[in-house]
């Protein structure tokens, strides 16, 4: 395997994330996707090595890291369980970051600190049945009845949906104003009257992650539990998603990663026509696209991440970052199963699983269709080329 050049506190943090998920989390990896568990009792272990406040600064209780570290973080965990990385990123990147990044010191203080510490789990909720890549036409309101702020509607696919403490809500303040103005974040914390854990999907993959909908029934928020200013909501969003999407990336690296490891190992393993299938030109092709592209996909995460941290926008990079990544994994996974042959499609073999994992890093935080889109504007935004409003 290629040692990326990381420093030596990043190969410190690679070592101990892959030495947990490899005790903590791959013994137990088939039982907990079948029967699609969430296993709780890991992310209380996570939450004792700082995995659940990688960038929140210690003050608040956090590890104090930047980008860089976490998308080794979520690299690390997706090597072996992709569902839990999604479910660490999610975390991390999206309810946690919305509240730091735009909330009030007192927010920060009530809601980042327990976050960061693990005490509570987070959850993002954007998506609804009739807004998904179409973020701006949310149908969940929010309006004001003198005292509180009443919150209408219904949340899809979101990560946490049954298990969370803390939801990050985005909603409709002002309908004439649309996306631009017209929306708001709000925390909602658990056992809020109104809000209600809706269904628990069944999926494909990412089983071990918790996806629900969330029903928001007249559930009634303080003024204090708006994020930044009323309106602010859509900005936020993009915002929030710029760092979602490199760790959607670095789970997508982790996931490719794994499988490449996988179809290597075994390459050398099974032996066909009297020899090592690895001795066959079609087999070691394969193993080098596969390679090639991981290592790829992993500079184009760890750019994306770095240039976070230095405090850079990366609309471009963010997205250029997951759709390459994602992609990579997708095809990554397949060969790998192209490698195992008929033990690549049965459970007992590692690589069914990366298969149907990587789908959904295509899909969340954006499909594949809407990165190309944001790579697309911000490339014409670039010469100067004057696009029409959407
Ligand atoms: C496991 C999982 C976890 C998730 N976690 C969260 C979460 O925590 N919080 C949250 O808010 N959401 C979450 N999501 C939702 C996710 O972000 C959405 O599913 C995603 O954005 C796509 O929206 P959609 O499913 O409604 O698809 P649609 O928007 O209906 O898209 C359907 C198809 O149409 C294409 N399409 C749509 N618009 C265009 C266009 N303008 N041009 C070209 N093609 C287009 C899409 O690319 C796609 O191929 C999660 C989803 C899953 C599956």
């Amino acid at each position: 395997m290629v040692d990326f050049d990381y420093t030596d506190v990043q190969r410190m943090i690679r070592d101990t994330v892959r030495a947990f998920a490899e005790r903590e989390i791959r013994p137990f990896l088939r039982e907990w996707d079948e029967r699609e568990v969430f296993p709780r009792n890991v992310f209380q272990k996570m939450a004792a090595l700082g995995f659940l406040g990688v960038m929140v600064p210690e003050q608040y209780g956090g590890a104090g890291y930047g980008s860089s570290e976490f998308v080794i973080v979520i690299e690390e965990l997706a090597r072996v369980e992709p569902g839990i990385a999604l479910s660490v990123a999610a975390h991390n990147s999206l309810c946690t970051a919305h509240i730091y990044r735009f909330g009030s010191e007192a927010q920060r203080e009530r809601y980042v600190g327990p976050l960061a510490r693990g005490e509570k789990l987070g959850a993002w909720a954007l998506t609804e049945p009739e807004a998904g890549s179409d973020a701006g036409n949310l149908q969940t309101q929010a309006f004001w009845d003198g005292t509180a702020w009443v919150l209408r509607g219904t949340k899809n696919f979101t990560t946490h949906g049954t298990v969370g403490d803390v939801y990050v809500v985005m909603a409709v303040t002002d309908r004439e104003k649309g996306r631009k103005g017209g929306l708001t974040a709000f925390i909602v914390e658990r056992g809020t009257p109104g809000l209600i854990p809706g269904k628990r999907e069944s999926k494909l993959g990412m089983r071990t992650s918790d996806t629900a909908s969330v029903i928001l029934d007249d559930c009634r928020v303080p003024p204090e539990n708006v994020i930044g200013e009323v309106g602010q909501g859509f900005a936020q969003v993009l915002q929030v998603l710029e760092g979602g999407r490199v760790g959607i990336g670095a789970l997508a690296v982790g996931i490719a990663q794994g499988a490449f490891e996988a179809a290597l190992r075994y390459a050398q393993e099974r032996r066909q026509f009297g020899r090592p299938i690895a001795e066959f030109q079609a087999i070691q092709f394969m193993l080098a696209d596969m390679a090639t592209q991981v290592e790829a996909a992993r500079l184009l995460v760890h750019r994306a991440a770095w240039l976070r941290d230095q405090g850079r926008a990366t609309p471009k990079e963010s997205s250029m970052a997951k759709l390459f990544a994602s992609e990579v994994a997708v095809r990554v996974a397949d060969m790998a199963v192209q490698i195992f042959g008929g033990y690549g499609f049965v459970k007992d073999y590692p690589v069914e699983k990366y298969y149907r994992d990587a789908k959904l890093c295509t899909i969340g935080e954006g499909t594949s269709e809407i990165q190309r889109i944001v790579i697309a504007r911000q490339a014409l935004r670039e010469i100067g080329f004057r696009l029409r409003a959407s």
